[in-house]
């Protein structure tokens, strides 16, 4: 369990809700420039609607490689939302301890502790790009 006050999830909810507005502009801009306008539709869908398809396997539907970063960013965002759902928020994942609110304020969609983190990294730094 997280130490993380309301107020503090609130900002954070705020935060994810921000990035995600973030995503979803980046792939219409990306859509519009494409001639693509008609795929638009998918992203008037609101996050959270339950039930729904989420916008991030939408978009892999497309099984476009350039949507990929979108896509992984946009499932970071949503599992940051179940989790906040959950009650795990704010829980690292590794060791169970709290996240530093700082931490989360950069990187709402942080799911490891800064010291996992920095492991984690070390760990699979060659493997591929460092995730949050
Ligand atoms: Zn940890």
């Amino acid at each position: 369990m997280s130490d993380l006050t309301a107020v503090q999830l609130e900002e954070l909810t705020a935060c994810l809700d921000s990035q995600y507005h973030d995503i979803r502009n980046a792939v219409r801009t990306e859509f519009e420039d494409t001639g693509e306008q008609h795929r638009i539709d998918l992203l008037n869908r609101e996050p959270g609607d339950s039930g729904d398809q989420s916008l991030a396997s939408a978009l892999a539907d497309f099984n476009v490689a350039r949507f990929d970063r979108y896509i992984q960013a946009l499932r970071d965002v949503e599992a940051a939302r179940q989790r906040m759902e959950s009650g795990e928020y704010g829980t690292c994942t590794d060791c169970g301890l709290s996240i530093a609110f700082a931490r989360l304020r950069v990187a709402p969609t942080a799911k490891r502790c800064i010291e996992c983190q920095q492991k984690y990294e070390r760990e699979y730094a060659q493997a591929g790009q460092p995730s949050l």
